[in-house]
């Protein structure tokens, strides 16, 4: 039984440790007064992958029928014991590592006390005192597919572990209301912001960048309409260069539109209410999608107010330092790690880097794509463009993608031996998704390999200009542009098959 030393619990009022203004963002509110300044701070609720709850075995699939995924444990039975999952917490170790944040060795699970019908044991085991993760760093770029937009350093306050609560059911009867427990006890961390971020767009660059890394890492799959990934929003307005105002706390924001949404319409009705002479009250919020507003819910809780104490069922967490090292061993390459590399080392551009490694699918396409063979550039180019496009007009995603990164690979190949030109990769690129064929087959089905050998261009070039003799004439007269007149027939008597530059050296040589 664990020992409660309450004289070592940090009081209810936890310091607040600003991360200053390490975001220099511009975005301003004006009102009568002039313009103010909005602070977000968020407080993003990830489901953490695993196949079992936290403190259960009892599944956690999505959408399956109503309370078929409950154990005696989750229905909170009287003199049934939690027992901590190892992988939830090897989950949110390999999470807080991933954004550089310091791991506490020793945590521990308290209980939140409250009534509701969706939570039956009438409290909710979570981590107040002792937190598994500490404070980390997440750094973040405005635009994302933007390398030259701002950069910003968003500070983590902490994460912690804790349950799900079950799902009222409103619509299947006129009169009552159903409870679903297939969420109750699933594993959950809470990732605390600093109130560090300044503008929507930076919050929702805050949320992305969090996805991407929760999804590299593999510790949630961030699906926000599946309601994996949900976002507690605090927002306060001040003066610049003010101490910090009152917050409101916007509930259970589930994509990212909204949470810009909320966030502008909370700065606007605080400003508004400040400049009116009223206040902003410190409360719980929640957001009408329909009406694009927030509307008050409750007034803001206090920590003593839950009456939170240690789960005298469950044991300190201490963690050992092989295990630590095995999370850390376990990480693969980060986005940001992964976006120097494609620069620095592959040669990929910038825009190209960002784009390929905001989302880990795509950066494993391409590098599946090098893997075959590829290009790096020419890879990156060409899944950004062309892929990317024909997957838009086919309405598919990457991974209903009907061409795999081998037969791309296969693709580019061509194009890179001379065997085929650019512009004839793309009609095979067309066949391609409409067949099972591979490149190769299809170029040498329909004769399209690029003709270099130069005896066989020079003998049409000599048809071309025997047969225009005028614009000859006009050329050697300093008619320069019909140069591109004399590519054209060539490539035209050839089908389009002539190796590009050859034909224009040759022609250049012909011609004089
Ligand atoms: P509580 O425990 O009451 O939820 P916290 O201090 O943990 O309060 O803060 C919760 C969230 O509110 C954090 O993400 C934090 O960054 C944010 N926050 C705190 N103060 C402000 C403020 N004045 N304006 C905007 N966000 C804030
Ligand atoms: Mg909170």
């Amino acid at each position: 039984m664990p020992v409660w030393r309450l004289k070592n619990a940090p009081g209810f009022r936890r310091e607040r440790r600003s991360g200053g203004s390490m975001t220099n963002s511009t975005y301003r509110v004006s009102g009568a007064t002039g313009e103010w300044e909005v602070v977000i701070g968020l407080e993003v609720h990830a489901q953490i992958t695993s196949n079992s709850k936290l403190f259960s075995g009892a599944a956690t699939d999505f959408g399956n029928e109503p309370n078929t995924q409950v154990s005696l444990v989750d229905a909170a039975m009287p003199g049934m014991l939690p027992v901590p999952n190892q992988e939830c917490i090897r989950q949110a170790v390999r999470t807080g590592l991933a954004i550089d944040a310091q791991i506490n060795k020793y945590s521990r699970f308290d209980r939140k006390n409250y009534f509701y019908a969706d939570l039956p044991q009438g409290y909710q085991i979570s981590q107040l005192y002792h937190p598994i993760v500490g404070e980390g760093i997440i750094e973040v770029q405005l635009d994302e597919k933007d390398p030259d937009s701002e950069t910003s350093k968003i500070g983590v306050e902490r994460i912690h572990i804790e349950q799900d609560a079950g799902k009222l059911m409103h619509d299947q009867h006129p009169t009552m209301s159903y409870v679903d427990l297939n969420r109750s006890g699933v594993a959950l961390m809470e990732i605390v912001s600093m109130p560090d971020m300044r503008s929507p767009v930076e919050a929702g660059a805050y949320v992305k960048k969090l996805r991407s890394i929760l999804r590299y890492v593999g510790s949630c799959d961030g699906n926000m309409e599946q309601g994996s990934m949900r976002a507690d929003v605090n927002v306060s307005v001040r003066k610049p260069g003010d101490e910090l105002g009152t917050r409101t706390e916007t509930k259970n924001v589930n994509s990212i539109r909204f949470l810009q949404q909320v966030i502008e319409y909370e700065a606007r009705r605080q400003v508004d209410l400040i400049e009116d002479g009223g206040e902003v009250v410190q409360e719980t919020r929640l957001f009408d999608a329909e009406r694009q507003e927030t509307r008050s819910m409750r007034s803001k809780e206090d920590a003593h107010d839950y009456r939170y104490f240690p789960d005298p069922d469950l044991l300190p967490v201490e963690l050992e330092d092989e295990f630590i090292e095995e999370c850390r061993a376990s990480l693969p390459e980060l986005p940001d790690a992964k976006r120097a590399r494609y620069e620095n080392d592959l040669g990929v551009s910038a825009y190209n880097a960002a784009v390929l490694t905001a989302d880990k699918e795509t950066a494993d396409w391409f590098e599946a794509m090098l893997a075959e063979g590829a290009k790096a550039k020419a890879a990156s180019n060409w899944l950004l463009s062309e892929l990317f496009g024909a997957l838009n007009k086919l309405d598919k995603t990457l991974a209903e993608s009907p061409v795999n990164p081998a037969q791309a690979a296969e693709l580019l190949g061509l194009v890179d031996d001379g065997t085929i030109s650019g512009k004839i990769a793309k009609d095979v690129f067309e066949i391609m998704l409409e067949s099972e064929q591979g490149a190769a087959a299809i170029v040498e089905e329909k004769g399209l390999k690029q003709e270099s050998d130069t005896g066989a261009i020079e003998a049409v070039i000599a048809d071309v200009i025997a047969a225009n003799g005028d614009k000859v004439a006009e050329y050697k007269g300093g008619k320069d542009r019909l140069f591109g007149f004399f590519v054209g027939q060539t490539m035209k008597a050839m089908q389009g098959k002539a190796n590009p530059q050859v034909v224009n050296e040759l022609l250049k040589k012909t011609l004089g």
